[in-house]
């Protein structure tokens, strides 16, 4: 798919997304479907190695983003709206499984000991997006944040009749009740896959 809002000459033709995506919708599969049917779905789209990785990716490795696409495009054909369950399980999971490189955790402890939840999120999905070249625009609200995520990891080039990044908002979700133990509920209100020109998610402390 052309990228809408491009940098004249400063795209790479190759896209790319965080293997952990792929890698935990597979691991939420196989506990949700099984081994067998989840393997049956990777051979037809030729992943079956995802299944036989023994370690879990670290955050800094990435895929070409269309190995990402291919699975989810499977999953929603074969289950329909369905198929959010694997990507909701699997975001959560990984913010809560993932190991992240000490630069980030200094980060997230230094800046928690002076600035609120919401600006340490500003500067983490900062540094967490950029493996994969995307940007993040935060305005903050009373009681939470809406976050704008341009060249989303995990949509951009699909196309869907709702937003549908079911990974990102539980990893959000997940990654605040890790580090700063907060509840929130996060709700993507724009999606790319809608054809907007970025994802926007608001973050809501639960009450
Ligand atoms: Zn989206």
């Amino acid at each position: 798919m052309e990228e809408a809002c491009g940098h004249p000459g400063k795209e790479t033709s190759q896209d790319l997304t965080y293997k952990i995506i792929p890698y935990f919708i597979v691991k939420a599969m196989v506990d949700i479907i099984g081994q067998n049917a989840t393997k049956v779905i990777l051979r037809k789209i030729d992943m079956l190695n995802l299944l036989e990785l023994r370690e879990t990716p670290s955050l800094d490795e990435t895929i070409p983003l269309e190995n990402s696409l291919r699975l989810m495009e499977t999953n929603m054909k074969i289950f329909g709206e369905s198929y959010a369950v694997f990507s909701r399980r699997a975001g959560y999971n990984a913010a809560r499984d993932i190991k992240l490189p000490n630069t980030i955790i200094d980060t997230i402890e230094n800046s928690s000991k002076f600035v609120d939840w919401r600006r340490s999120m500003k500067n983490l999905s900062e540094k967490l997006l950029a493996p994969v070249g995307s940007r993040v625009e935060q305005n903050l609200l009373d009681d939470g944040y809406v976050i704008k995520i341009y060249k989303c990891p995990e949509c951009r080039g699909l196309k869907t009749n709702k937003p549908c990044c079911y990974f990102l908002s539980s990893f959000i979700g997940g990654i605040i009740k890790r580090f700063f133990n907060i509840e929130v509920d996060v709700d993507e209100v724009r999606c790319m896959a809608l054809g907007e020109e970025f994802c926007e998610f608001r973050v809501i402390l639960k009450r």
